[in-house]
């Protein structure tokens, strides 16, 4: 058990977007028990003059999944500031057990998998959602691409239920990907309903985030008003040139579509880069005309992860191709053969101006969408965070301060129903992250991506110490987090 800690006259930011102040602040066990003048009760002392405490922050979008089991100190997120995880992004969960595109399918339920993250004791909390694609591939398999038939249909609907009576957040799909994009409307209306009737949230990776981003939009804006789900579209970006300067656009038909009440947010990842399957990537001709990952080069794809051929990693389809005297073209597809799912790569994409037209939105949060895995992981993986804050917020000056953390945290957790976390007040969970706001700063690279970003002083989960300056400690007190039933 861990005594009480004060943290002395820190600049308190509450999560809630309310501008900071300063404070005393006790947390004692798991939780906060006082802010605002010191109590006089025997603790350690912090001593956080000019420094910020803000709550930990709350990464919406994850693919964690397998690796807060693998690597259960999660550094790439705890030296940031990130304190609880959403994963079962993008279309892709750990169970039910399938032929997903990522290949983590292992788990017959989400009771399955939520106990072994437990077991596994990570340093962050975990909550997670049912992938659609996911159980799609389950029932119909990866290939089907036909509408489900009544007993298909069923089936996907009791998984769905399944997932969220075992405590899921809710339900995301991937439409860019195998299996996704073979679902229609009818289909996600059918599971999006069970999603809604539980109060949890559908999150999508759209059908088009190119050319056809508005049409994207719509039709997920679409599903939300058949049938009342909460939505949230993932990592909303304009990708690729023929689609730049359409954020705004894109914007305004969410504005509209909140203005006569649909539940629809978004989140984003402050880089002008992506990063997905490569095989996903060829899969769907991007590589030879407009696609849902729009057009692209081989110069333009840079290999994050090639667990076989770990000398691609950090180098371009391209200058490969160019090694090996072939074409990128037929370079790509070798790649696609020789390393399959495994496979990512970094897209140079989007606008910068684009980036920060959404990242100024009221209703977009913050989610790293990292891919651990690889030497070259995009730096959204370790970097997401401090880089909001020390380049868009005080250095570019997009989002006052307390507005950035509060789309980190307080958003986040009313966003996805993480009771008690996401704010600084008494009785919440004492997920903490201390840091100078004059130093903070991300200092990965596409090159270099896997550093360790600077400014933050020390972060807490449960009310244990995960990072003191700059390095993991070792505790591990991360909890999963249940949608609680019937809420
Ligand atoms: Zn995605």
């Amino acid at each position: 058990m861990v005594g009480p800690t004060r943290f002395c006259k820190v600049t308190v930011f509450d999560g809630s977007g309310a501008p900071g102040f300063v404070a005393d602040v006790e947390i004692d066990g798991d939780r906060i028990v006082t802010v605002g003048s010191a109590t006089g009760v025997e603790a350690d002392e912090i001593e956080g003059s000019g420094l910020a405490l803000a709550p930990g922050f709350v990464d919406v979008h994850t693919h964690d999944d397998l690796a807060v089991m693998t690597q259960p100190d999660h550094g790439c997120k705890t030296l940031q500031g990130v304190t609880s995880v959403v994963v079962g992004n993008c279309g892709m969960s750990a169970a039910p057990v399938s032929d997903d595109p990522l290949g983590f399918s292992r788990y017959p339920r989400l009771a399955d998998y939520l106990r072994q993250v437990e077991a596994a004791g990570p340093a962050v909390n975990v909550g997670a959602l049912v992938g659609h694609g996911t159980v799609r591939a389950a029932v119909m398999g990866l290939k089907s691409d036909r509408v489900p038939d009544d007993r298909e249909r069923a089936a996907m609907i009791e998984h769905v239920a399944a997932a969220l009576e075992d405590g899921a957040l809710g339900m995301s799909s991937g439409l860019a990907y195998e299996p996704g994009r073979y679902a229609a409307h009818d289909e996600l209306v059918d599971l999006a309903e069970v999603v809604a009737a539980a109060g949890g949230v559908y999150t999508t990776h759209m059908r088009d985030e190119g050319r056809d981003l508005i049409g994207s939009i719509e039709e997920s804006i679409a599903v939300s008003e058949a049938t009342g789900v909460a939505l949230q579209i993932s990592h909303l970006k304009a990708s690729g040139r023929d689609a730049w300067g359409t954020t705004a656009a894109a914007l305004a038909v969410i504005d509209a579509a909140r203005h006569r009440g649909v539940d629809v947010m978004a989140d984003q990842y402050p880089y002008t880069r992506g990063s997905t399957l490569l095989e996903q990537i060829v899969g769907a001709g991007a590589l030879d005309g407009p696609s849902a990952f729009a057009h692209v080069q081989p110069a333009d794809l840079l290999i994050a992860a090639a667990p076989g051929n770990p000398h691609w990693e950090g180098r371009t389809i391209e200058e490969i191709a160019a090694d090996e005297g072939v074409g990128g073209r037929q370079m790509a597809d070798r790649i696609v053969e020789a390393e399959g799912r495994n496979c990512f790569v970094i897209i140079d994409s989007m606008s910068e101006d684009d980036v920060r037209e959404v990242i100024r939105h009221p209703a977009v949060m913050t989610g790293s969408d990292g891919v651990p895995g690889g030497s070259k992981p995009h730096p959204r993986l370790h970097h997401t965070y401090p880089r909001v804050l020390g380049h868009y917020s005080r250095d570019e000056g997009l989002l006052e301060l307390a507005d950035a953390i509060h789309r980190m945290t307080g958003m986040c957790a009313d966003r996805f129903g993480f009771a008690d976390r996401g704010a600084i007040r008494p009785g919440a969970f004492a997920d903490l992250v201390l840091f100078d706001p004059e130093t903070i700063i991300d200092t990965g690279t596409y090159t270099d991506p896997t550093t360790v970003p600077e400014g933050i002083r020390g972060v807490w989960v449960n009310g244990e110490r995960v990072v003191a300056d700059g390095a993991v400690t070792g505790a591990r007190p991360g909890r999963v987090i249940r949608r609680p039933e019937g809420q």
